[in-house]
């Protein structure tokens, strides 16, 4: 789960790192307003996403009327990132921060490192907007110092730390505060990055973060129930949230064969087959061993949402799970929802004849293959041909149209 920048640098707040004053707003009314206790600030788009300053998402305002300005130009904007994909990420929401000035930019995070099953310090005394640049050209010039994910953050890791960094005396001090609490919080809520980018020197010579990113394990969620009301729905894929609430591994992805899947092995298989027989994925989807009646519709649901699925392929291996359990599934979504695009039904493993019966007597048109290939050909061939009809009915209607209302 990813959070805003507003977030992130709230919690490190609480837990000591020094971070500049902010107030969080959604008009430009109340950009004015807040500029006016700053004087001089900066005004950032809070949206999932870094690479923000260099589209235009990070912007200095001199003046109250200058912030105002800027929010009205920024807010409801269309944000285009590096991360965020062409079509970009709506802006909602502002932060209104002191301007501060920078002498220096670092790059520092915690994250982990699979490999040693603890964590990593990742630091550069070249932090900013170019430290990808930095990460591509220069990777010798990104240091990590490993830390045990039990025994926590050392000083002699902070010693490192400040040594690649080039900080000494007070600032090594202020240095190891922030990693010891960077530590704690990445360690205390279960995060998967815990990234200050760029933490600054400042005029007067302290550290200060001035950007922060926060994400944290999906797994280990139900453990952080505090966490929730940190998310922000409005960033996320509409399709996977769903998903999250129905336990349901789903990952959108861009083709036209929404796949019902259980077990992540066969859904990336499905995924593989589906490809080799010239056709394309509109999503990863693991419906688990556990799999309901009610999660099965769930998925249906999520995958007709998606306006680019022209066929549904079922690829269900019955071990734990039985076929006829989840045919009976399937039918009793297909009767409720009425799915607009054919259904592909693969099923093997426990109960698989009595699972074909039922798809068979339901009297439901629902496609039956014998083998993952097969079903996996037909799913294509069924895409294709659906979204033919569909190009062709579109085409009619817009002839029908174009011919006049009279003519109907
Ligand atoms: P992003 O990483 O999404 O581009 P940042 O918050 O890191 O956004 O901002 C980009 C750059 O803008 C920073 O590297 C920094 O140079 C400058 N900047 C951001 N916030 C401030 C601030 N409060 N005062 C002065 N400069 C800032
Ligand atoms: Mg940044």
């Amino acid at each position: 789960m990813k959070i805003h920048e507003y977030q992130a640098k709230e919690l490190l707040g609480r837990y000591g790192v020094p971070v500049p004053g902010g107030t969080v707003v959604a008009t430009a009314e109340e950009t004015r307003k807040a500029a006016e206790s700053y004087g001089v600030c900066v005004v950032k788009a809070q949206v999932h996403s870094g690479g923000r300053g260099k589209a235009g998402g990070v912007k200095l305002a001199r003046s109250p009327e200058e912030a105002e300005a800027v929010a009205r130009a920024m807010l409801g904007m269309k944000l285009v990132t590096k991360q965020t994909g062409p079509a970009g990420k709506l802006v909602r929401k502002l932060l209104v921060t002191e301007a501060v000035e920078v002498k220096k930019e670092y790059y520092l995070s915690i994250t982990g490192d699979n490999e040693r099953a603890g964590l990593v310090i990742v630091a550069s005394a070249d932090g900013g907007t170019e430290i990808e640049e930095t990460a591509r050209e220069h990777p010798e010039r990104i240091v990590q110092i490993p830390v045990s994910a039990v025994a926590g953050f050392k000083t002699y890791e902070g010693v490192r730390a400040a040594k690649a960094l080039g900080l000494e005396g007070e600032n090594q001090k202020e240095l190891m505060g922030m990693l010891a609490a960077m530590t704690k919080l990445y360690l205390e809520k279960d995060c998967s990055l815990v990234e200050i980018n760029p933490l600054v020197l400042t005029g007067e010579g302290r550290l200060l973060c001035l950007d922060a990113k926060v994400n944290f394990d999906d797994n280990a969620l139900y453990r952080h129930p505090e966490l929730e009301e940190l998310r922000d729905i409005d960033e996320e894929d509409p399709k996977e949230y769903r998903a999250s609430r129905y336990d349901l591994s789903y990952v959108s992805l861009d083709g036209n064969i929404g796949c019902l899947v259980n077990g992540a092995g066969l859904a990336m298989a499905t995924m593989d087959i589906i490809k080799n027989f010239g056709g394309s994925p509109a999503n990863f989807l693991d419906v688990g061993g556990s799999a309901t009646a009610a999660k099965v519709k769930a998925a249906f649901e999520i995958l007709l949402s998606d306006a680019n699925v022209q066929a549904i392929f079922i690829n269900i291996f019955g071990g734990i799970m039985k076929c006829d359990i989840i045919a009976e599934g399937v039918v009793t979504a297909v009767r409720e929802i009425a799915p607009r695009v054919p259904i592909v039904v693969r099923l093997e493993g426990t109960n698989a004849d009595r699972g074909k019966r039922i798809l068979d007597e339901s009297g439901m048109a629902i496609i039956s293959a014998s083998d993952m290939a097969d079903g996996a050909r037909k799913a294509v061939e069924a895409a294709r041909a659906h979204a033919a009809e569909t190009a062709k009915a579109e085409d009619q209607a817009a002839a029908d149209s174009a011919a006049g209302p009279e003519r109907r």
